[in-house]
């Protein structure tokens, strides 16, 4: 089925790729690295699929859902039955996403991804349900956006593993109920409130997910630079994970980028803080994390309107962004560091936001 894409376990393989990372690393001819570490992590990469950790104990950060959901895996897999259905939700680039791949790893099973606007007929929805194998995972990206006829059919198909159609039409209305295999379903959202409450109250677990703190991102910026053979100075690290936002995603993107700038000096064996700095000034990410777009709107609204208040449409028309980009993409970040504030006459820039621009 085209809408579903099935993960396939690649742990073999990331294993091996992983080994091979090692043994560059501890290379003992050191001068043949640069040459060689370009291509090798760039293979590593492509080997791996993605950056993503495969088990639970590679995974960073979020201590304490760590700890209650490999319980509940443990749990699961001691009595060979699906474990509860699980809500995610949070900011893009927390690993929702990674959750469910790893869930499924540790219990063994397939998970299979789907995001809720790919699921528009009833019977895409049907005939992904009928697919699944005892304990698989199904994963619905975007769950806030499943329309009303799919979520009916997860209602019966959560609680009871069930499936209702509805046959024929006027007085030959029959109902036929299909029984499903035991599964687990994994929702992932940004917009939690956005969920209709009979769906929510259907998940065993509801777990939010909180931008990560400076000590689990200079981990995950270790980590990702270890898979793509890059040796960064301690300090290096740090640099990187200010500057991501709270966000493994970032982080990786950031990285990867710099592995692009440097990859042209084959003379490098470390990253330093400096050549970190360099290569994020010329991706104009600043030091709080702030890239152009960020500090185009905070510019904007000091120069123009003195600060604001400003109104979302005003400060689009002005941008020439539209205004969904605007409060889902850009804004979002700046609320969290204090450097906006939305109040009910439009968007300020805080003191903090002026001190950042150099305004004060
Ligand atoms: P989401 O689904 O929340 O948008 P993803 O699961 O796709 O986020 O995560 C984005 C990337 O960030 C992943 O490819 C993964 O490499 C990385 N990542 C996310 N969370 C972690 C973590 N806790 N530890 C290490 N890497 C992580």
């Amino acid at each position: 089925m085209s809408i579903v894409s099935s993960i396939t376990t690649a742990t073999q393989l990331s294993r091996s790729c992983i080994l091979t990372n090692t043994k560059l690393s501890e290379d003992p001819h050191g001068n043949d690295l640069p040459k060689l570490w370009y291509r090798e992590s760039e293979r590593i990469t492509s080997l791996l699929g993605n950056l993503r950790p495969k088990y639970l104990n590679e995974y960073i950060g979020q201590q304490e859902f760590k700890q209650v959901l490999k319980i509940a895996i443990q749990a699961a897999c001691a009595r060979e039955e699906a474990l509860d259905h699980l809500l995610l939700y949070g900011p893009p680039g927390l690993g929702k996403t990674t959750i469910a791949l790893i869930v499924g790893q540790e219990l063994g099973v397939h998970c299979h991804i789907v995001t809720a606007p790919a699921l528009e007929r009833p019977r895409d929805i049907i005939g992904i349900l009928l697919s699944l194998k005892p304990n698989e995972i199904l994963f619905i990206d975007e769950i806030h956006r499943l329309n009303h006829i799919t979520e009916e059919f997860l209602y019966t198909a959560m609680e009871d593993f069930r499936i209702d159609l509805t046959i024929g039409k006027g007085k030959v209305t029959r109902t036929h109920s299909i029984s499903i295999s035991p599964f687990t379903l994994i929702g992932a959202t940004t917009k939690v409130g956005s969920l209709s409450s009979p769906l929510f109250d259907r998940f065993g677990f509801v777990q939010r997910l909180d931008l990560y703190n400076l000590n689990d991102l200079c981990r995950i910026v270790e980590r990702t630079a270890t898979l793509l053979a890059l040796k960064l100075e301690q300090n290096a690290i740090l640099e990187v994970a200010q500057r991501s936002r709270g966000t493994p995603r970032i982080a990786n993107r950031l990285l990867r980028r710099i592995r692009d700038i440097i990859s042209i000096d084959r003379n490098l064996n470390f990253v330093s803080m400096e050549l970190v700095n360099e290569a994020l000034s010329l991706l104009q990410v600043d030091s709080q994390g702030l890239d152009s777009s960020d500090r185009r709107l905070l510019q904007f609204l000091l120069e123009v309107y003195n600060g604001g208040p400003v109104g979302l449409d005003t400060l689009a028309a002005g941008l020439g962004e539209d205004p969904l980009t605007i409060e889902s993409v850009i804004e979002p970040f700046l609320l969290q560091v204090g450097f906006l504030k939305r109040t009910h006459r439009g968007r300020v820039v805080t003191k903090d936001g002026c001190k950042h621009l150099g305004w004060y």
